[in-house]
């Protein structure tokens, strides 16, 4: 059952994922609210707990007790990564624009006005560009570097992928939600599913505290997701790069054999026999492991599992307060 409260529409829903930052928290709250209330209409702030191990959810619950009449806070029983954050967060919204926002202060909340008009223009997917990334080098290189091939193998035109500070419109997150998939990236979903976007400069801050919650390894994953989740090109491309090989390779054989027989066996060679048989096996094993991403994923969906599980949501007045248990499905 659906309180009136939980019932009745806002303007403008803000999700926020929330891993490990507690010592960034306050700081976030202290930004965020007068710039929601200076926006001047309705909005709602909900906070998704990835399963922190810090004192996160302590300190996200005493803000929701602060203002609970704007604020609703999602509690997960494990860490199920941002994205599938920002989704569970998505299925709570009721706002008719949802923005989304990182926690640890990268993003100044003081921006969410400014998407938020852009919105009102008429558009549907509000992207944002950082005028100026405080990242790692090494982040802003590889970003780059997958940036360029995204273009290239998708169809999702954006300037610069990584920033999450982004406005979508209801209809775009209704569909995302109905969406069931398990690997995926919100940004790029989104904008398959918009249809005017737009996107416009925003500011990018260092972290505000505690360090990246992203490994190395877990950004290539996070890669793999986009390129796999919204391409075949690379497999496509790996089965011409087959047919070439093949091709040349038969071109070798009739080579060789024409030699052989007109001028005797050949022992000369074998060690650039054996650098170019180095050579193919390593673009076998690239292209078996290729195939493994995306099958590993054509399994994680098969399975069909939950893909994350909600201990508790903080909602409502206090009055009307319920803490509600649920797993939530698919
Ligand atoms: N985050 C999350 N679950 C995770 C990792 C990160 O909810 O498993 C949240 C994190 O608390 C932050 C946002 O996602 O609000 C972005 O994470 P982070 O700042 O570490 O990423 P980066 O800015 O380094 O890309
Ligand atoms: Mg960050």
């Amino acid at each position: 059952m659906q309180t009136p409260l939980q019932m009745s529409p806002v303007e403008v829903s803000v999700v926020i994922p929330v891993y490990n930052e507690e010592d960034g928290l306050q700081a976030l709250f202290d930004r965020l609210y007068p710039a929601m209330d200076g926006l001047g209409c309705s909005y709602e702030v909900i906070f998704v707990n990835d399963g922190s191990r810090d004192r996160s959810p302590q300190i996200l619950a005493s803000q929701y007790h602060k203002r609970p009449d704007v604020t609703r806070v999602v509690l997960f029983n494990g860490n199920f990564g941002q994205h599938m954050a920002i989704l569970a967060g998505f299925e709570q919204t009721r706002g008719k624009i949802v923005v989304t926002l990182d926690a640890d202060l990268q993003n100044p909340p003081e921006e969410i006005p400014r998407l938020v008009a852009t919105m009102r223009e008429g558009h549907d997917y509000v992207g944002t560009i950082r005028r100026e990334r405080n990242d790692t080098a090494f982040r802003r290189i590889a970003s780059r570097a997958m940036n360029r091939l995204r273009e290239r193998i998708t169809r999702i035109k954006m300037t610069d992928q990584g920033c999450m500070l982004r406005a979508y419109d209801r209809n775009v997150v209704d569909t995302i939600n109905a969406c069931r998939e398990v690997n995926t990236f919100i940004p790029a979903l989104a904008y398959t599913f918009s249809a005017n976007p737009v996107e416009i400069v925003v500011e990018h801050e260092e972290r505000h505290a505690g360090e990246s919650k992203y490994s190395l390894f877990q950004l290539i994953r996070l890669n793999f997701d986009l390129v796999t989740g919204f391409s075949i090109v690379p497999l496509q491309w790996f089965s011409a790069i087959g047919t070439l090989l093949s091709l040349a390779s038969a071109g070798l054989v009739v080579v060789l054999l024409a030699r052989r027989f007109l001028f005797g066996a050949e022992v000369q060679g074998v060690f650039t026999l054996l650098a170019f048989n180095f050579f193919l096996v390593g673009i076998m094993l690239f292209g078996i492991g290729l195939l493994g991403e995306y099958i590993g994923r054509i399994y994680q969906e098969v399975r069909n599992r939950p893909r994350y599980r909600i201990q508790a949501v903080l909602e409502g007045t206090p009055e009307q307060q319920k803490t509600t248990e649920s797993s939530c499905a698919r």
